[in-house]
């Protein structure tokens, strides 16, 4: 899904959260575990402060797992409940009504205390576009529904999906504007494809990639391409682009006059980076 954000959609979108927020008990804010910072939204903590939330790390089958568990960490650090998951293959899925009344432990003792039943507990998912909420949405209906995030009038016309009894879940997500202001963000929203090449063109991308896969995939990096002599970083753009043509010239992306051709080898680099195939990575850690 493609959204331009102006000021005046940030502040709709603000606005629809909050509006649901006063249906729901918990919000599960969704990540991706790849760039778990860059692909939060910078007023999540504002825009949800009235809730409890869980930070669930999602796509955790693409990403890292040494990483994801220090991000896990570091959110806990930060007073932040987490969760790991992989809305597409349902790993993680089934715990999170747990996890969630684990949140609300106190409240729902409040309610036993009273001698009452306590009702499945509520959320909403939260997130910026690509981040997998219709994937999971999804994934807990047990069936593909149409998920729209943008309806006029959003506290009406609204359906809870029920997931085993326990948890209730907004049909229509949260949807939340991804960073702007950061330039690095944005080349590692763009390498995972949550923002469009059009933003960024995709050499750039491509080169930004291969300086953090370099870094600290470079054994991967050699084995998928079959390079020679790999440095140990890339210092700059050209030495950048360096690679990248090496990567061209092994996976035959030459043009006419047998110069390699940079967009269709830095497609392939972010494909294969995409769907996994390089192998599982995360393009930031939290130290940095
Ligand atoms: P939304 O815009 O937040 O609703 O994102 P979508 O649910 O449409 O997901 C965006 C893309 O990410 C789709 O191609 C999904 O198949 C993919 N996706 C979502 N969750 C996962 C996951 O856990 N693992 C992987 N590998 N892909 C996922």
């Amino acid at each position: 899904m493609t959204i331009q954000w102006f000021p005046g959609h940030m502040t709709r979108a603000k606005r629809q959260i909050e509006e649901k927020l006063k249906l729901i008990d918990v919000v599960f804010e969704l990540l991706d575990a790849r760039i778990p910072q860059s692909s939060r939204n910078p007023m999540v903590d504002e825009i949800t402060s009235s809730k409890p939330r869980l930070v669930l790390l999602n796509k955790a089958d693409l990403a890292d797992p040494k990483q994801t568990a220090e991000w896990s960490d570091y959110f806990r650090s930060k007073g932040l409940a987490t969760h790991t998951i992989d809305a597409n293959a349902g790993t993680g899925v089934k715990d999170l009504a747990n996890k969630a009344k684990e949140l609300l432990q106190e409240k729902i003792q409040r309610q036993i205390d009273k001698g009452m039943k306590p009702r499945p507990v509520r959320a909403l998912i939260v997130g910026i576009p690509n981040v997998g909420k219709s994937t999971l949405i999804n994934r807990l209906a047990g069936r593909n529904i149409a998920i729209t995030g943008d309806r006029p009038g959003v506290t009406k016309g609204q359906q809870w999906i029920r997931f085993g009894g326990e948890l209730e879940l907004l049909d229509t997500p949260g949807i939340l504007w991804p960073k702007f202001d950061d330039p690095i963000a944005g080349f590692r929203l763009a390498a995972t494809g949550a923002i469009k090449e059009d933003v960024i063109h995709i050499d750039e991308v491509a080169c930004f990639v291969l300086k953090v896969l370099v870094e600290n995939y470079g054994p991967a990096l050699k084995e998928r391409y079959g390079l020679e002599g790999l440095p140990s970083e890339l210092p700059d753009m050209q030495a950048a682009i360096e690679v990248l043509e090496s990567i061209g010239k092994r996976r035959g992306c030459i043009v006419s006059g047998g110069h390699v051709d940079y967009d269709k080898t830095a497609t392939l680099l972010l494909r294969d980076l995409r769907s996994g195939k390089l192998g599982r990575m995360t393009l930031e850690s939290p130290e940095a």
